[in-house]
Order: structure tokens, then C-alpha cells, then sequence
């Protein structure tokens, strides 16, 4: 390092104090090997910095030195570091007023530089020598002057510690030149200002330090800034604790580069010559003062350029509690006013007061020097403004170099000595330096300020941003609420809608319930009007059957009675022809008579005659008479033929009508038959079974009848029924009847058919039984074994049979049993057919049912049964059904008790093996009857020995009709014999 380099020229001396009053023998002595030198202790002057052991000491001044609280130097002690203020010595070149007064004197001073030693010439035998830390003759370069007193300040000041470099010495001597040359023309010679701020800058960076400069003038003990020259009489601040002096009044001024300080020192100094000019004084009178303030931050750099020593705790400190450490030192350039006596330099003028005044400070600053090289209990700092601004500098914690310059002339002999007696001195005065260190509280404060506001910057975001979320928040959950409350609205909005419909619905369904039943009544009574119409127009064809029968027998009786009138014509007209006779006979016998009366002859003969002739005349008159009534009746019958043509024809139009309107109801019922598969109707009671049979056999008598067969003539129901009425009428129920027993088997036919479909009508089925139509027709079945006779009346008795009042009638007369003999006695499928619907029809009446089973109407049923008739065997089971639908109805009603009477005869047994038969009706007959045997509880043993419940299970389920399911499931559930049984299954 360049600064320890010129350090050790510096300090292999520093010991050494100075020897004065030593002879020129004993510098000589003493000069002889540095190490000798350095071994000398000083003597005759108190020596802070050394005491004998070589330790060092700290100097009373220690107590008086400025110390900050805040300085890092109280905590350690190795800051504090003795060392003595150090002198050089400069001798100014020869000038050409030296040679002019110098022509007779020889130069009174000697130098020995490489001792470092000054020999002043007391007379020109005796000269005395003095020690220097350095001496520079009048060759020595600006570089070289700088670089070894003023640098090691400079560095010191850089590292933290104050610095003062001071010149001192007489006017003209080379201070200014020394100190303060700028060197503008001539950069040789830039003096130790210019030089220590090139090197403050160069090592100092603009980023983390800060440079900046006041400059100061002091004359008469009053400041005057150089920078702002209006600024007079700037006072000194001086911190009472620390002990730290300032001018806050002085301007500071930031260095910006070397040139800008140029400028200010240019500006200083033009300044200082104004300001000296106003006051009619010389610069040499004033001090200028060159204030430099450092300020800087501690990095790793720093640290690396100071000692290991300082290294080490700083590192610590820096590292241990992360405050960052600012280092404020200061250096002082001071260019002193000229040293010598007032008097000396020419001041006329001035009283004695004023030039001590002028003085002050200077001597102020001798005194103290003074007391501090004797290590004096007192130091007169106060005494001066000089004194006060150099405090630090002198005894203080500074690291000070002194500059003394000095002419060669012999004329100023007196205060050249004078100047190098204040150099020793002032060589003897040891500072403790001090790193003016500190925590950088300012920067510190500014970094956590800066870290402050970035927080609170944050914390506002964060705050923010809180807060945006907390809005957020509360929106959407406003949102939420309000979504959930419009849901919840819409929701209950909907369940009273759909409360609503849902009421709205159930009254449809009422509605529609409603609307079903009408339309199961309406389809009921459709079926019915279907069935009536379907009876009717089979009816009106057997009408139709039977009026074209009629007509048959009216033609035949129209052509009987034509004949009959033929024969009457005839009989008349042989009548007539035999009255003509008689006439003819009468006027013969006249012309005899008057033959006679002329002979006058046989008087007696032709009373006789005339008798005769009366009578003849009288049976002419009786023949006229009757063949006047015989065509009188003609015409009737021929007035009647043409009426009952005319009614023909309007039944024929009626019939095609009724035909017509036929096929509009078949077709509807086939539309209805499509929409309804299966109609609720019960099982038939009752049935016509004439009508259906005569319509059947219309195609036998059509047969007969040719020429009807080719007619597709249909009568109309209702006008059959009153032609039919009319025939009665017209030839009288009686009459029909007794035509039943005519010998005729045709007209016994014709008429039993008449009967027949009279007694299919409830109205004439009365007058029938109590014209004796009954009687006749059970009379048939007795004696007759005509197959159409026996099948026809069978039908008339089983239509009558529908009548409840003609079923006790039909049995009290025998009718089961005759029924069940002609059941015996045939075995065409339809009169069996009809005499089965008769017998069912009777098991439809309860009052009966003993009678009808004891006359042997089941087992007859049952007979029937085996001829295989599909139609019969239907018949069969509606008996059955009927049967046992009565006797269950009597045992509900409790005038029946006991098992069932079809048990006996086998019809348990029958109906159970004919469950599964394939006629729907017939099943659903066998269904129903077994359902109601399965009522009464008396039954259970044989339906559960006859295997029933099995069947009674699977119409519960298999059967075509929900009724009759449920009444199977019913009947299972209700009777507990069954229950068991099936349970046990
Ligand atoms: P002071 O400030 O002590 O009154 P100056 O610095 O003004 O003296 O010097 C007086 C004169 O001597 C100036 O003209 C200066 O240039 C000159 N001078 C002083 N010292 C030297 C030197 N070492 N080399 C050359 N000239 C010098
Ligand atoms: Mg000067």
C-alpha cells in the first residue's frame, strides 16, 4: 500500500520527537543509524505516546477528546490508537529578493534530508539541529510533499478517522503554494487541496458516499464563508456531549468531481482576495480553512482495506446486528496566516490590540500547542475560534500532519526559528485517532422506513385485495342469498303450481273416472241397445220370415176364396142359366097354362107349376142375394190383399231402412267392440232364444217359400212386431193357439213359430200362458216328435221361461220335467240347445231351484252337456252359473243352508273339469260358478277333495275378467277352508 510505504519514511522516526537544544555533535551522533534513533526516548518533554516500557499510553488529553455516543470507539478500544502529530519541513526555494538581501549572508538553515534533520545556524559558529518526521528541501516536488504528509491523512480520513493537514510558517514561506496551489497551468504543481480531493473522489463512490466541502475564512475571530462570501461571523457550533464542532451556518457544498472542486477553490479564493481587498488586509493575515466531510457507507471493501484488527470487529458488528455503520470523518486543509510578528510584516497602522486581535488565533494556537507539548493540565482551546475549530486536531482523535515552511534567508532568522520551535512542539503532541464510526441510524432509519413503507404499500394491497375478496365474498354471497331466496321463491311458486295441478289433475281424474263410467254405462247400454237391435233385426227377419209366410197363406186363402167364387160364379150362373131354363119353362108353361086355359084343361097343373116357379124365383133370389154378399166379400178380401200389399211394401222400405241403419250400428259396434275389448256385462239370466231360432230356420221355410229366398227383404223390427200383433189380432191369439193342435203339421209349425216369437216379448208372453199357449206347448213337447215342432216350442217355453212369473207356471206344470224328458229324447244340438236355455233359465229363479234339481233339471243339464254342442254346453254352464249364483244369494242371505244341490248331481265335478275350456263364455259361466259354490263354506269339502281350489287359484289369476279374478281371490281369502287349503299348497 502506497500510504504505508510513505508511512514508514514517516514513522521508523515517530519515536523521536525531536532532540532539541542537542548540539550540532549530538545530531551528528544521533544521526549515525536510524534504529539508534528510534531507540531514544524523548527527554525534557512529557511524551504521551510512549511511556518507558514502549507501551502506549493514553495522553491526559484523552479525557478531553470529543467522543460520541453514537461512535463505535467507546465500545472498542482498539479504535483508539496513539499517534503523534507529524511535522515535516519545507524550505522554500531561493526567491529574488532572498538573493538580493542574501548577497552578504549565508543561508541560515541546513538541511539533511536523508536524517531528516534541520540545522539551523545560530551564529556562524554554532548551529543547532532539529529533528523532523520529514524534511523536503527546496527541490522537493508538490507529488512528494503531498504523498508524505498529506496522504496518510487523506487515506486515515477515507478509513474513517478525522484528518487535518496544516501549513505553517511565515508569510511567503510557500503555505499557500504548499497547500493551496491549484496548478491549473502547470499540474506539477497542484498543491495537498487539489491532490487529497483527486484522491478522496477516485476512492470514494458517488452511489455510497458522499463528499462535500465548505470553505472558510478566519480574520479578526470572525468566520467568513469563501463559498458564499455574504455569509460573515459564521458561528461554531460546538456539541456539548460529543464535543464535536461544526458551522452549521457554512455552506457545504457536494463534490461532484475533481473539476467542480476546482471551481469552488477558484471561487474560495477569488473570494478570500476580494474579501481581503475590502477590508484593506492581506490573505496572509487570514486563515483559510478547507473543510472536507466524508461520509461513508461500510461495505465488505472497506472492510477489506482496514486492518485485520478493525476488520475483524467491524465484520462482527456489521454481521451481528445487520445495522448499517456510516463512517462522517473530516479533514481539515488549513493554510494559517503567516506566523510572523506583526510588526515584522509591515502593518503600519494598526493599534497594538488589533494586531494582537489579528493574532489571536495564531497565538491562541501557540499557547496550545504550547500546553499540549508540556503536557499541560490546561489547553486554552477555547481561546480562539482557531483554537476551537482545531481541537480535534491537536490533542484530539484526529490524525494531523503539519507542514512548517520555511524561507533559507538569514534575515528572517529570528522567525524561522521561531516557525521550527513550533514544529517541535508541535511534533511532540500525540492524538488518540479515533474511528468516527456509526451506526447509520439516518440510513438505517431511511432502509426501514423504505422497508415500512413497502410494508404498509403492501399491506394497503394486501388490505386491498382483502377487501376486493371481502366484497367479492359478500357479492356472491348476496348473490347466493339472492339466488337462493329467487329458488326458493320459484320453488314454492311451483309446488303451489303443481299443488295445483295436482288438484286440477285429481278433478280431471274425477273428471275423467266420471266420464269413464258414463262412457262403461254408455258402452253397457250401446252393448244392450247392440244386443236388442241384433235381437230385433233378427226378430224382424223372423217376422219378415213369417209375414211372407203369412202372405203365403193369405195368397193360398185369396186363391181358395177366388175359386170359391169361381164356383159360386159358376153355381150362379148355372143358377142363372137354370132360372133361364125356368123362365123358358115358365113361358112354356104359360103358353100351356094358356093352352090349358084355352082347353081350360088341367087348372091344377099349373098351380102346381106356378108354386114351383115361386120357389124357383125364390132360390133365384137366394142365389143373387148370396153371390151379391160373395162379391161384396171378394172385393173386402181383394180391398185387403192391396192394403196388405201396400203395408208389405212399406215394410219392405222400413226394412231396408232398418237394414241400412243396421249396418250403421254394426259398424259402430265394431268401432266400440275395438275400443272395448271386453265388456263388463254379467252373464246372461235370461235369453230369447225363438227369435234367434226362427231366424235360423227361416232358411228351411225360405226353402219352402222359394221366392222369398231370393228376397233380401229385412223387416223392420217394430213393424214386424206389429204385423205379427195385427195377425193376432186380426185373427186372434186363441185362434193361433188352436191352430198348435191343428192336424196339420205345417200349420202346426207356422203357428207354434207365431207363438214362439209372440212369447219372445215380454207383453204377450202373459196373454200367451193365459190363453193357454203354455199348456199347448208343453202339450207338443209331450206328444210330439216332430224335430222343428219339439225345437220351437222348446224356444217359445224357454222364452216364456225368462218371465219369472211363467218359471213357477212352467214348473208347476211339469215343465222341468217334460224339459228334461225331451232333452233325453233328442239329440240335435239345437233344440237341445233351446230345451238347456230353458232349464237355464229356470235355474235363475231361486224359489226353484229344490223342484227344478228334484225333477231332475241338472242331471238333464248335465246330460245335455255330453253331446258336445259348443252351444249347448254353453247353455249348461250359464245354468249352472245361474244355479249357483242363486243358491250362493240365498245362502248370503241365510234362507239356504248346507251344501250345494249341484254337488250331487256331478256338477262340482263337471265344472271343474271344464274350467279350462276354450268358449270364452262358457268359461267365464264355469268361472262364475265356481266362484259362487266357492261361497258357501258347506262346499269347501267337496271344491277341495274335487281339486276346485287349484282351479279356484288359477282363475284368480288366469281368468279374461278382472271381476270375476277378484271375486275368485275373494272367495279364497274369505273361505277358511279354502285359505287352509291353499296355504297347505
Ligand atoms: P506564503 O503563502 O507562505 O505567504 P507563498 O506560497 O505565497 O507564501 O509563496 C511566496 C512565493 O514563493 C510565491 O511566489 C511562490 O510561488 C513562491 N514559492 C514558495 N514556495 C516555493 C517553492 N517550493 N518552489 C517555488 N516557488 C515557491
Ligand atoms: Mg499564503
Amino acid at each position: 500500500m502506497a500510504s504505508r510505504s510513505s508511512r514508514q519514511s514517516y514513522s521508523h522516526n515517530h519515536n523521536n520527537g525531536s532532540s532539541s537544544s542537542s548540539s550540532s555533535s549530538t545530531s551528528t551522533s544521533s544521526s549515525s543509524s536510524s534504529a539508534a534513533v528510534s531507540s531514544r526516548t524523548t527527554v525534557g518533554h512529557a511524551q504521551p505516546a510512549h511511556n518507558s516500557s514502549g507501551r502506549p499510553k493514553p495522553p491526559s488529553a484523552t479525557s478531553r477528546r470529543s467522543v460520541t455516543p453514537n461512535s463505535r470507539t467507546q465500545s472498542f478500544h482498539s479504535d483508539q490508537e496513539p499517534r503523534r502529530v507529524r511535522v515535516a519541513i519545507r524550505l522554500r526555494p531561493r526567491n529574488a529578493e532572498d538573493l538580493l538581501s542574501d548577497a552578504d549572508f549565508s543561508d541560515c538553515v541546513e538541511l539533511q534530508p536523508e536524517l531528516k534533520r534541520l540545522k539551523l545556524s545560530k551564529n556562524n559558529w554554532s548551529s543547532e539541529s532539529y529533528r523532523f518526521d520529514e524534511v523536503f528541501t527546496e527541490t522537493a516536488s508538490q507529488k512528494r510533499v503531498y504523498e508524505v504528509v498529506a496522504k496518510p491523512v487523506v487515506e486515515s480520513v477515507l478509513n474513517g478517522y478525522n484528518g487535518t493537514v496544516m501549513a505553517y510558517g511565515q508569510t511567503g514561506t510557500g503555505k499557500t503554494y504548499t497547500v493551496g496551489r491549484l496548478g491549473k497551468e502547470d499540474a506539477s504543481e497542484r498543491g495537498i487541496m487539489v491532490r487529497a480531493l483527486e484522491d478522496i473522489i477516485a476512492s470514494t463512490s458517488p452511489a455510497s458516499d458522499s463528499v462535500e466541502v465548505s470553505y472558510l475564512q478566519l480574520y479578526m475571530e470572525s468566520i467568513q464563508d469563501l463559498l458564499a462570501p455574504e455569509k460573515t461571523n459564521i458561528p461554531i457550533n460546538e456539541d456539548p456531549k460529543t464535543g464535536e464542532v461544526s458551522l452549521p451556518g457554512a455552506t457545504v457544498v457536494r463534490v461532484q468531481d475533481l473539476d467542480h472542486f476546482l471551481q469552488l477553490l477558484q471561487v474560495g479564493e477569488a473570494n478570500r482576495h476580494a474579501a481581503n481587498t475590502k477590508m484593506n488586509t492581506e490573505s496572509s493575515r487570514s486563515h483559510a480553512i478547507l473543510m472536507v466531510h466524508i461520509r461513508r457507507s461500510v461495505h465488505e471493501k472497506v472492510n477489506d482495506e482496514i486492518n485485520s484488527q478493525e476488520k475483524g470487529t467491524k465484520s462482527d458488528l456489521f454481521d451481528g446486528n445487520g445495522i448499517p455503520i456510516v463512517r462522517k470523518s473530516k479533514l481539515l486543509i488549513v493554510d494559517l496566516a503567516g506566523s510572523e510578528r506583526i510588526d515584522k510584516s509591515g502593518s503600519e497602522g494598526l493599534l497594538l490590540e488589533e494586531a494582537k486581535f489579528i493574532n489571536l488565533s495564531l497565538s491562541s494556537l501557540g499557547k496550545c500547542i504550547n500546553a499540549l507539548a508540556e503536557n499541560s493540565s490546561h489547553i486554552p482551546t477555547r481561546d480562539s475560534k482557531l483554537t476551537r475549530l482545531l481541537r480535534d486536531s491537536f490533542g484530539g482523535s484526529a490524525r494531523t500532519s503539519l507542514i512548517v515552511t520555511i524561507g533559507p534567508s538569514a534575515r528572517h532568522h529570528a522567525e524561522t526559528a521561531s516557525t521550527i520551535m513550533f514544529g517541535q512542539r508541535a511534533m511532540k503532541i500525540v492524538n488518540m485517532v479515533k474511528l468516527k464510526e456509526e451506526f447509520d441510524y439516518e440510513s438505517l432509519s431511511r432502509k426501514l422506513e423504505g422497508q415500512v413503507d413497502h410494508l404498509t404499500a403492501e399491506i394497503e394491497r394486501q388490505q386491498k385485495l382483502r377487501d376486493d375478496d371481502k366484497y367479492k365474498l359478500e357479492k356472491q354471497l348476496r348473490e347466493c342469498h339472492d339466488s337462493f331466496a329467487e329458488a326458493r321463491k320459484v320453488l314454492v311458486t311451483r309446488s303451489e303450481i303443481l299443488e295445483k295441478e295436482n288438484i286440477h289433475l285429481e278433478s280431471e281424474m274425477k273428471g275423467i273416472l266420471n266420464e269413464l263410467n258414463h262412457q262403461k254405462d254408455l258402452n253397457n247400454l250401446m252393448q244392450d241397445k247392440v244386443s236388442k237391435l241384433e235381437m230385433s233385426l233378427k226378430h224382424s227377419e223372423q217376422h219378415q220370415l213369417e209375414n211372407s209366410t203369412y202372405q203365403k197363406v193369405l195368397a193360398d186363402t185369396t186363391q181358395m176364396y177366388e175359386k170359391k167364387m169361381a164356383e159360386l160364379i159358376k153355381q150362379i150362373e148355372d143358377e142363372r142359366a137354370h132360372s133361364e131354363n125356368a123362365e123358358e119353362q115358365l113361358a112354356l108353361m104359360k103358353k100351356l097354362l094358356s093352352e090349358q086355359q084355352k082347353s081350360i084343361q088341367g087348372q091344377k097343373q099349373i098351380d102346381e107349376l106356378a108354386l114351383k116357379l115361386q120357389e124357383m124365383y125364390q132360390l133365384h133370389e137366394n142365389t143373387l142375394s148370396e153371390l151379391q154378399s160373395l162379391k161384396s166379400e171378394n172385393k173386402d178380401l181383394l180391398l185387403q190383399k192391396e192394403k196388405l200389399n201396400e203395408e208389405l211394401h212399406s215394410v219392405r222400405q222400413r226394412l231396408l231402412e232398418q237394414e241400412k241403419q243396421r249396418k250403421g250400428i254394426e259398424n259402430e259396434l265394431f268401432k266400440l267392440k275395438r275400443a272395448v275389448p271386453e265388456n263388463e256385462n254379467d252373464f246372461e239370466d235370461k235369453k230369447s232364444y225363438m227369435k234367434e231360432e226362427l231366424s235360423k230356420g227361416s232358411s228351411e221355410f225360405g226353402n219352402r217359400m222359394g221366392s222369398y229366398r231370393s228376397n233380401p227383404l229385412r223387416e223392420n223390427i217394430s213393424g214386424q212386431r206389429a204385423t205379427i200383433a195385427k195377425i193376432c189380432e186380426e185373427v186372434g191369439l186363441q185362434k193361433i193357439l188352436q191352430l198348435l193342435t191343428s192336424e196339420d203339421s205345417d200349420v202346426q209349425v207356422h203357428a207354434v213359430k207365431v207363438v214362439a216369437n209372440l212369447a219372445a216379448e215380454d207383453i204377450n208372453q202373459k196373454r200367451i200362458v193365459e190363453e193357454g199357449g203354455l199348456d199347448a206347448l208343453l202339450m207338443l213337447l209331450r206328444s210330439l216328435e216332430n224335430t222343428t215342432i219339439l225345437r220351437v216350442a222348446s224356444g217359445a217355453i224357454a222364452n216364456l221361461a225368462m218371465n219369472e212369473m211363467n218359471q213357477a207356471l212352467i214348473m208347476d206344470k211339469g215343465g222341468a220335467l217334460l224339459l228334461a224328458k225331451t232333452a233325453s229324447k233328442t239329440e240335435d244340438p239345437q233344440t237341445l240347445r233351446m230345451v238347456a236355455g230353458a232349464l237355464a233359465n229356470l235355474c235363475g229363479n231361486e224359489k226353484l231351484l229344490t223342484v227344478l234339481k228334484e225333477d231332475g233339471g241338472i242331471k238333464a243339464l248335465l246330460g245335455m252337456a255330453r253331446s258336445g254342442s259348443s252351444d249347448v254346453i254353453a247353455q249348461v254352464a250359464r245354468g249352472l252359473a245361474n244355479f249357483a249364483k242363486c243358491e250362493s244369494r240365498g245362502v248370503i242371505q241365510g234362507h239356504r243352508i248346507g251344501r250345494s244341490l249341484l254337488i250331487d248331481d256331478g256338477a262340482l265335478t263337471w265344472l271343474i273339469a271344464n274350467s279350462n275350456t276354450n268358449s270364452a263364455s262358457t268359461r267365464r259361466h264355469v268361472e262364475l260358478a265356481l266362484c259362487h259354490l266357492a261361497q258357501n263354506e258347506d262346499n269347501a269339502k267337496d271344491i277341495i277333495s274335487g281339486g276346485g281350489v287349484k282351479v279356484l287359484i288359477q282363475i284368480s289369476v288366469e281368468s279374461s275378467r278382472e271381476d270375476i279374478r277378484n271375486l275368485a281371490k275373494k272367495m279364497l281369502r274369505l273361505n277358511p277352508s279354502l285359505q287352509a287349503d291353499m296355504h297347505a299348497r
